[in-house]
């Protein structure tokens, strides 16, 4: 059998038998317990980092983070679309465990069902201040809001910012207003584009205030900036400084906003007691031309199943716990977050299933760390399992994808149109061919028939409409009957 398969399995075994403190376990004796900060932007692919090769603007503050934390080359998030990916990023779980797939909005009665544990309520446990702002994206209805999700406090929108009356293909009245949101109060019922232009501005405003009301105590923050997803906006201080267009400008004005948090941890002497993490909810948006990123020479992008769509960019920062400066090239993704942070902080994980493992090792740079998935990663889109990664193989199964090569590109704000991409059978060795064009499904019997196995396992569990499999321990979603 081939070694690369072999590995994770080794790892999990010798994990399972070393003691803690092996492990590199974070000190929580030293003081406080860590700070937590996730940033997860939208639709900004594997490409639109500077410190991954992107070239579209200057991101100072990201180059920071690399040079000064981690940086993840092989992180995926669990779909690649925003709702299943934030779902997946709060709870640990695939988001067809908990019947959360696609994208809701303003029609959508469900939401994240009340009897999951996010990232926001694990922190809770431990006495945190928590709070978010940004794009929520899991339930519009006040029943599903975050702050009835563990965060005190949040400002943002509740689904994506396109679902709205100024988006260019809305047919009159197929969108409400888009309102912005304080907790469970409407600030403004109807966002204007100009009121889109302050939105990345803001979010990173409610950052810093909360990060200087909570200086003296443990807390978690989850910013949630909803660019460079379409339509894209910029404040007037960033407008036209890229020189290659407004989705630099866009990237220039996220970078600013990570450059707020860094300037806010040090002026509190912050920076030792805090993570920080930096991604991303899916790869480009790919129709919208030159409103869309680059997947960084992956393939394809957003709502597939190619390494475009579900790998994006990643950066860890906290000094003195993760070597500055260092690459992790081990397989890693967002569902391995939740657990990861419930050790470093000693909290309980839920008593139902979840999918994600502790990763912390990889996290902290330990030598020879490894990812501890037997099978690392099932690429689902809604309950279709689509492909499935062990090691560095990963095999497709026959579906329908969608590709913009060949078409009119989408220009200035108004989408291409997508043509369907028939996928067969086909077998990638990542290591060599990130770019997933050498199908060697003829070449490896073994490895095809090793990674069907594992496929088999997820579909009796997790389930997978495409062979008509029906999941046995999913959960449903809040809302649903
Ligand atoms: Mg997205």
């Amino acid at each position: 059998m081939n070694r690369a398969l072999l590995l994770p399995l080794w790892s999990c075994t010798l994990a399972w038998f070393l003691p803690a403190t092996a492990l590199t376990a974070p000190n929580r004796e030293a003081g406080r317990p860590p700070n937590v900060i996730v940033i997860y932007t939208d639709d900004q692919g594997y490409g639109d980092v500077g410190a991954f090769g992107g070239k579209a603007a200057r991101m100072p503050n990201l180059d920071r983070m690399a040079r000064e934390g981690r940086k993840f080359t092989d992180f995926h998030v669990a779909q690649a679309v925003c709702s299943a990916s934030r779902a997946a990023l709060l709870t640990g779980c695939y988001p067809n465990r908990i019947g959360i797939s696609g994208a809701l909005g303003p029609k959508s009665t469900h939401g994240l069902g009340a009897n999951e544990l996010t990232l926001a309520q694990l922190f809770k446990q431990k006495g945190y201040a928590t709070g978010m702002a940004g794009k929520w994206h899991l339930g519009h209805l006040p029943e599903f809001l975050p702050t009835r999700r563990g965060f005190d406090e949040f400002y943002g929108i509740p689904y994506s910012g396109d679902m709205w009356p100024y988006h260019p293909e809305a047919k009159p009245g197929s969108y409400p207003p888009l309102p912005l949101l304080e907790n469970e109060h409407t600030l403004k019922p109807g966002l204007e584009p100009a009121d889109q232009e302050q939105l990345t501005v803001q979010y990173a405003e409610r950052a810093v205030r909360f990060i200087n009301r909570h200086k003296d105590e443990p807390f978690f923050f989850y910013l949630a900036p909803n660019m460079p997803h379409v339509p894209l906006f910029v404040s007037d201080r960033f407008k036209g400084k890229s020189e290659t267009g407004l989705f630099g400008d866009v990237l220039m004005e996220i970078d600013w906003a990570v450059g707020e948090i860094l300037q806010a941890l040090a002026s509190h002497k912050l920076d030792q007691d805090t993570l920080l993490i930096f991604s991303s909810d899916n790869g480009p948006w790919l129709s919208y031309g030159n409103h869309a990123g680059s997947a960084g020479g992956l393939r394809e992008g957003k709502g597939t199943a190619f390494e475009g769509g579900h790998r994006v960019p990643c950066l860890m920062r906290w000094p003195g716990r993760i070597p500055a400066g260092s690459v992790c090239d081990e397989p890693l993704m967002t569902i391995d977050l939740l657990p990861s942070l419930a050790r470093l902080i000693g909290a309980e994980l839920p008593k139902h299933p979840i999918d994600g493992l502790d990763v912390w090792p990889l996290l902290a740079g330990q030598p020879g760390a490894r990812n501890p998935h037997d099978a690392y990663f099932f690429y689902y889109n809604k309950n279709d399992l689509e492909a499935v990664r062990a090691g560095d193989w990963k095999l497709h199964f026959p579906h329908k994808a969608r590709t913009m090569e060949g078409q009119p590109q989408g220009r200035d704000g108004l989408p291409g149109k997508y043509k369907p991409l028939p996928v067969g059978r086909e077998l990638y060795n990542l290591k060599d061919d990130r770019a997933e064009a050498r199908n060697l499904a003829a070449d490896q019997p073994e490895i095809l028939a090793r990674l069907e196995a594992l496929a088999e396992k997820a579909r009796a569990d997790l389930g997978d409409d495409l062979t008509g499999r029906p999941p046995t321990r999913n959960r449903k979603p809040g809302g649903s009957q």
